[in-house]
This record gives structure tokens, sequence and C-alpha cells, in this order.
């Protein structure tokens, strides 16, 4: 087809069978037709960011089926194409993270509190299907390239939430790559100022450590191989410039106590060649005292695993190093997500969900110790295994324990909407007011403004204590019962 497919081919066809390319291919024809004709506020066709979210998904090296569902993720809500075009072109599954990507979007911000208590949620919405927070993270990961276009406020508030909500979840899901690229993105709008200064600094102790680092590869290099360690690989990396912010902000600004500023990595093949080489480096370098650290025997909260040391170079400049095998450092950068690669279609749901799960229970830990998070707490989301949640038309999420009603819904949103609730829409069609719902249902709920009160058979069929308390309250309200005629006595 086009050139830019051709581009994206050549990146493919290493990782990918000619079967996923053609399928990825036809996905590409589909989504340029649907969005012929838009732009982003960038200037460019629409159609670059659909191809540019699908190349972070093939980066990632993850299964055709979610660069598919990449490509088509803004299909349904800003094209004339449906969902129902996408079940009937590329089937259940691939439709399925598309819409849940779509109903991500449809979380409008309303006051800080609600946007990340309703992204949260949206989060464990989507425990059943990990992938999906894959592409919103790749589709999330170009709109911060392409930030610069927006306007200033919009900006902001888009930072922000990169750096408070995205950023986290990345690291809690190991995925170091993408965490430190939202936090330099967010960083770099949010306070840019503080962001060119670490620049700077970076950029600084490049130029210092450069020769350093480059010497010092050759000889770690030529010793290492000399000692018979396997499969030696080692390339310099520079720390990310949020981290060493945070770093600083530690280190009262004393830069000369931040050793890891740059670093060399060293990948082998296995775990005994990573101790091999640390015992090999030690041997060429004198060691900082202090300053060895065993990821690899105690792995980080996250998964991270590594070992590492600073050492004195010939010259008297310290070098961390940081020593793993090759598979580890492909789960240190790319987290979970490096788990799902070439995985089938159809893995068993229940091994998946439990690790996601596990996963979750953790994340949850995290954010509720960041300050930001910490009014959240109450949502309690331990507990969020007998827990559902639904959409509103609106496109808030609801958590509601399981097997809630339309009404226990309606009365979650406004005792009002409870009262005078008529008639449900689930998924658009319409059911019974006692119908259980799901997780992830788009419920509406219909009222007629002229009802006065609840239907007392409603209280057969309730989950939620609140529900009950309200109609209780209106039923009472009503009746000229105890309550009232002592009112009026006191009147
Ligand atoms: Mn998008």
């Amino acid at each position: 087809m086009s050139v830019e497919f051709d581009k994206f081919r050549e990146v493919l066809d290493s990782r990918y069978s000619q079967d996923d390319i053609a399928l990825i291919e036809r996905a590409f024809e589909f989504a340029k037709t649907a969005h012929d004709g838009q732009f982003r506020v960038t200037g460019e066709p629409y159609f670059a960011h659909s191809a540019a979210v699908a190349a972070k998904l093939a980066d990632l090296k993850l299964p055709s089926a979610v660069i598919v569902a990449g490509v088509l993720h803004d299909v349904p809500e800003d094209t004339s194409k449906t969902l129902q075009d996408v079940i009937d072109e590329f089937g259940d599954d691939i439709a399925s993270m598309v819409g849940a990507v779509t109903k991500l979007g449809k979380v409008k911000y309303r006051g800080e509190d609600r946007y990340a208590e309703n992204l949260r949620k949206m989060f464990v919405a989507m425990a059943q299907d990990v992938r999906v927070i894959f592409i919103k993270f790749a589709d999330r990961m170009h709109n911060m390239e392409t930030l610069y276009a927006l306007e200033e406020k919009k900006r902001i508030r888009i930072a922000k939430e990169v750096l408070e909500i995205y950023a986290p979840i990345a690291n809690r899901l190991g995925m170091g790559e993408y965490r430190g690229l939202f936090e330099d993105y967010a960083f770099k709008y949010l306070q840019p100022k503080e962001y060119s200064w670490t620049q700077h600094l970076l950029e600084e102790r490049v130029k210092k450590f450069g020769p350093a680092m480059e010497r010092a590869i050759k000889s770690v290099d030529f010793e290492l191989r000399k000692n018979g360690v396997q499969g030696v690989e080692l390339h310099g990396r520079v720390k990310h410039c949020y981290s060493l912010h945070r770093k600083l902000l530690r280190y009262k600004s004393d830069i000369s106590k931040v050793y890891d500023i740059v670093a060399l990595r060293i990948l082998v093949k296995d775990i005994p060649a990573c101790y091999g080489a640390l015992g090999v480096l030690h041997g060429l370098y004198t060691p900082l005292p202090g300053r060895i650290k065993d990821y690899i025997a105690q792995p980080k909260p996250n998964g991270y695993q590594s070992l590492h040391t600073s050492v004195f170079d010939e010259q008297g400049s310290v070098l961390e190093f940081q020593i793993r095998t090759h598979q580890m450092h492909e789960e240190n950068e790319y987290g979970v997500a490096a788990h799902w690669r070439y995985k089938e279609k159809g893995t068993a749901p229940n091994e998946r969900q439990v690790r996601w799960m596990e996963e979750l229970a953790l994340i949850q830990k995290e954010l509720s110790t960041s300050d930001f998070m910490q009014h959240l707490n109450e949502l309690k989301l331990d507990m969020f295994s007998d827990r559902i949640f639904v959409f509103t038309p609106r496109g808030d999420v609801i958590d509601l324990p399981e097997h809630s009603t339309p009404i226990d819904l309606a009365y979650a949103i406004h005792s009002e909407i409870g009262n005078k609730a008529v008639q449900t829409r689930i998924n658009g069609e319409i059911a019974s007011l006692d119908t259980p719902l799901k997780s992830g249902d788009l419920c509406e709920i219909i009222v007629d403004r002229n009802r006065k009160l609840p239907n007392e058979d409603w209280l057969g069929f309730i989950k939620t204590r609140h529900a009950r308390e309200k109609i209780k309250d209106a039923l009472r309200g009503s009746k000229p019962g105890l309550w009232s005629s002592l009112m009026k006595h006191v009147r």
C-alpha cells in the first residue's frame, strides 16, 4: 500500500509472521480510509497518530492483535465507522480492546479528584485485559510527543495526569522505559525551568564523563571476554531527567553525591555470568565501599533486577555499572509488556487475570502512598474483586457491589434519579430494573419527572444499603407516620 506502511513493514518483518503483517496492513487500510480528511492539531493527517501508536506497540513486540487494536483505537469514537464495523471486520477480541480504549477516552474532566478517581477506577475496570493499558500508554505517549501543539491549559492538565497517574502505573507494571519517558515529558511542561536546568546538568555530565565511559567500555569488554563471560553486550545509559531532578531534591541539589547520572550497562547470558562479571569488574577497578546493590537476590518491589556497583577508574572518576542478563534487561525496560510478547490469542483469562490482579493490588498500594492519591484511600480498592464498575452515559464510572441493579446505580448517582427511575437501557438495550449489572456495562437510567415515589418492590432486589436507605426515606416521608406527626406536634 502506502509509503508509510512500507516503512512500517520493515520494522514488522523481523518480528511478525506474514499473516500478522497482512492483518496489520488490512487494519492500516481500514483506519486510513475511516480517518480520511481528518487532521490533528499538529496539522498532520489524523491517521499519522494511529500509525504512531501501532509503531509503539510493535516496538513493545506485542502480539499483532494488540497492534491492530492500536491502529483502530480512535475509529469508533471519531469516524463514521462503528464498533460493530470493527467486530465485522476484525472479530470480537480486537473489537473488545478497541471498545475498552474508547470507553477510557470517554471519562470527562470535572475537577481533579473526580478525574483521578475516574481514571483509577478505569484501570481497575480494565483489569480484565491489560493489553488495553498498553494501547492507552502508546496513545498517550504519542500525545505527549505532540503536546506542544495544544493550548497551555490543556497541556498542563494532560502533563499532570501523566505524572500523577500514568507514570506510577507504568512503574508498577515494571515498564521502566515508559515511566521514564512519561515523567520527562510531563516535567518539561509542568516545570519548564527546572527541566531545562536539569537537562543542562545531564548534558554537562555526559560531556565530562563521555571519554571515561568510552575507555571503560573498551577495557571492560576486553576483560570480560578474556575471562570467558558469555553473551556480553555493553552500553552507556544516561539517567532520565525527572529521575535526576527527584534525586537532587533528596540530596539537597548536591550533584557530587549522585553517582548514577551516567552509567554503564553490562548485559550477559545468565545469572552466574552476572556475578562473574561483577568479580571481573572489581578485579579491574576498585569498588566504592557500600555501593554494591544486589537487586538480583532481592528484586525491587516492581520486579526490577540488576547488580549495581560503583568503581573508581584509572583516573579516579567514579563510574556506576549495572549488570544484568538480557532477559532481565527486557523485563526492566518493558515489564509486564515483556511477558506478553508473542503470546497467542485466547490465553486462559483466568491465569492472566490472576497475575494482573496481583499487580493491581500492588499498584493500589503504591498509588495510595503518594500524597496525591491519599484522599482516594476510602475507595478501598483492595476489595475490588467483589465490585463491579458500570459506566454512565456521561462517562462516569460508578463502582457497586456485585449483582447490583440499575436501581442501585440510579441511587448511587443521585437519590432523585433513583426516586424517579422508570426504565433503563443497558448497553443500548431496554432492560428491566432488576437486571444484575456487569463490569463494563453502560447503563442509562430513564426518569419520569412527575414520578413522586420509588416502588416498594425494589427493596426486594436491590443490593446496596445506600439505595435501601434512600428508598425507605422516600417512602417514609410520604406517609403521615410517627415522624411527621411528631413534627406537627413540635410545630
Ligand atoms: Mn488516540
